[in-house]
């Protein structure tokens, strides 16, 4: 191995620093310091930092269309760091893993990486890296939905940074300090939090991500009330901005803008700034940030009474969540294949070097090893089991869902059939409900079916089946019971959404059910039960609705 002069080393370490400094915010300049160094280094190759190149193009690569790539690249290069490379570059290989889990939405696993990071930076004796891991673990914290655990952290990393004079991480502390605070409803304080990071900015002279904290400024004195503030710095904003703002950026200024106007009952600028949003989204393909301008739009349509582009927009958001989460779901599911079969190739070769080699404590290696390939197993087949649980599961209420519904009720047909168990299958429906989204809103009718749902479910026995069918309608599976019991609990329940609090949500709200029941009758099949149930059902709605009836067998 050949080193490389002088001169052209430290040039080749300082485009290495340079690059990691612009990750992730400087893609491109970045990817262009690592082209710069690895023309640099020619054949002259030092193996660390070869491997250092290898690790900040791979963690590069995760920020870019395809994160799996970087991810997988990223345990090759952590599995190539061989004992000479020094603790830092181990550290900086562990936050790397850390931030492709978090890109890919696998944030426990993050976590796990960023504790290494800190562990290797500790060990290195290294501060800055350490804080580096620090702050990681505090922004997979909030992700994680872990905001007070993520503040205190945070709070931690303006002191450091405060103490080792470095300005521009404290800026950027202090505006995760201002969102966790904002997230844990504590408005003035987060104002306050903003505020501090903009005042060292303008000290320092760093003003790149000014409308960046600005814009989240503006949102912190929304919500805190202060709404002739917030618009005056959107205001602000927009008119130093120009141009040059990024569609993100402008977008969510858009959508800002908008829930400002609306809490000044400027309704219909609001309309409008959330309109220009999601145009601009669906130009550019945020589909995040379009669903929540739509779903922005959808409700305040639906105050106005625009019901029909309220539900339109409605439906759109819906749609777009729905492609989100499975997308996500598959992301995840794919890391952790790259996990696995990452981690499969190395036991392999590791058994290979060991048949060959005498090595003593190689019985202890292997071991280690084959943990390592079981716990990875064993997180594919936990996740693979949340996904298929998901799929069974109704997203709005958390009951069973019509296809976990069909799968229980055909088994259940069968057992009854074969140790002559009576089952009893009941369809519920609330009454009138389409009056209650018109009257106050599809979010309010979501909240009634979810409570409805858990009113359900929580007054039913843990061997019976409650499901979501569709729309309002819900099924319950009586299985060893008969049609006077079965109706008898239905009756209770249909009192117990009756005498239900609905006044807390809104003065003059009242929800009831009507029910239809059947018995199965020996020899007959699940479609044919489910008919008769909601022929009953279909009955209790002709003769008046709020009441339960229950099919005679033919
Ligand atoms: P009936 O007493 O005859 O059952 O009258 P209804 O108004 O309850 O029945 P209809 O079938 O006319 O209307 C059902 C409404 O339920 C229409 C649909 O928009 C609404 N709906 C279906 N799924 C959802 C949902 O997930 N959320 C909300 N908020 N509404 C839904
Ligand atoms: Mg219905
Ligand atoms: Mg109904």
């Amino acid at each position: 191995m050949k080193s490389i002069p002088q001169t052209a080393e430290s040039e080749f370490l300082e485009l290495l620093s340079k690059a990691d400094e612009g990750l992730p915010g400087n893609l491109v300049g970045a990817l262009e310091c690592l082209d710069q160094a690895e023309r640099l280094l020619a054949n002259q190759v030092d193996a660390c930092a070869a491997l250092r190149l290898r690790l900040l193009r791979a963690i590069a690569g995760i920020y870019g269309t395809e994160p799996l790539q970087g991810l997988a690249e990223l345990y090759r290069v952590r599995a190539d760091l061989f004992d000479g490379v020094d603790l830092k570059l181990r550290s900086r290989a562990e936050r790397g893993l850390a931030n492709a889990h978090e890109v890919l939405g696998t944030y426990e696993t993050a976590l796990l990486h960023a504790q290494a990071a800190r562990d290797w930076a500790e060990q290195a004796g290294d501060e800055l890296e350490q804080l580096h891991g620090l702050r990681c673990s505090a922004i997979l914290l909030s992700r994680l939905g872990r905001p007070e655990e993520g503040l205190k952290i945070y709070q931690q990393l303006a002191q450091a940074y405060e103490r080792l004079d470095l300005p521009h991480a404290r800026v950027a502390v202090l505006n995760n300090i201002g969102i966790n605070l904002k997230n844990l409803g504590r408005f003035d304080e987060s104002v306050h939090s903003y505020e501090a990071a903009l005042a060292l900015m303008q000290a320092i002279g760093d003003l790149g991500r000014q409308s960046f904290v600005r814009l989240n400024l503006a949102e912190a004195l929304c919500k805190a009330g202060r709404c002739e503030e917030a618009l005056a710095l959107l205001d602000e904003l927009a008119a130093s901005a120009q141009l040059n703002l990024g569609s993100y950026t402008q977008a969510q200024m858009l959508r800002e803008r908008g829930l400002v106007l609306w809490r000044l009952q400027r309704q219909d600028e609001a309309l409008q700034c959330w309109r220009e949003g999601a145009e601009i989204t669906r130009g550019a393909g945020l589909r995040g940030l379009l669903s929540e301008l739509l779903k922005e739009l959808a409700n305040g349509l639906q105050t106005r009474t625009q019901y029909q582009e309220a539900l339109t927009c409605h439906q759109e958001a819906v749609a777009l969540d729905k492609a989100l989460f499975d997308e996500r779901g598959r992301q995840q599911l794919n890391a952790l294949q790259v996990q696995l079969e990452l981690q499969s190739a190395r036991h392999e070769a590791e058994v290979h070097r060991l048949r060959h080699v005498e090595l003593s404590g190689a019985h202890e290696e292997l071991r280690r090893l084959n943990t390592a390939l079981e716990q990875a197993l064993a997180e594919k087949d936990q996740l693979l089991q949340q996904l298929e649980a998901r799929s069974r599961t109704d997203a709005l209420t958390g009951l069973a869902n019509r296809r976990h519904l069909d799968e229980r009720l055909q088994m259940e047909c069968e057992r009854s059939a074969r140790y002559g168990h009576g089952l009893v299958l009941a369809v519920l429906d609330i009454d009138h409900f389409k009056s209650i989204n018109d009257r106050w809103g599809h979010v309010l009718g979501d909240e009634v079916l979810r409570q409805v749902a858990q009113l359900l479910s929580s007054n039913c026995r843990s061997t019976d089946l409650v499901a979501r069918y569709g729309g309002e309608e819900f099924c319950l599976l009586f299985v060893e019971s008969d049609l006077a019991s079965a109706q008898a609990a239905v009756q209770l329940l249909c009192a117990d959404v009756r005498a239900h609090g609905w006044a807390s949500l809104v003065p003059d709200l009242r929800v009831r059910l009507s029910g239809g029941l059947a018995l199965l009758q020996s020899g007959e099949a699940a479609v044919a039960l489910l008919q008769r149930a909601d022929q009953a059902l279909y009955q209790a709605k002709a003769e008046g609705r709020d009441r339960v009836l229950c099919s005679l067998p033919a």
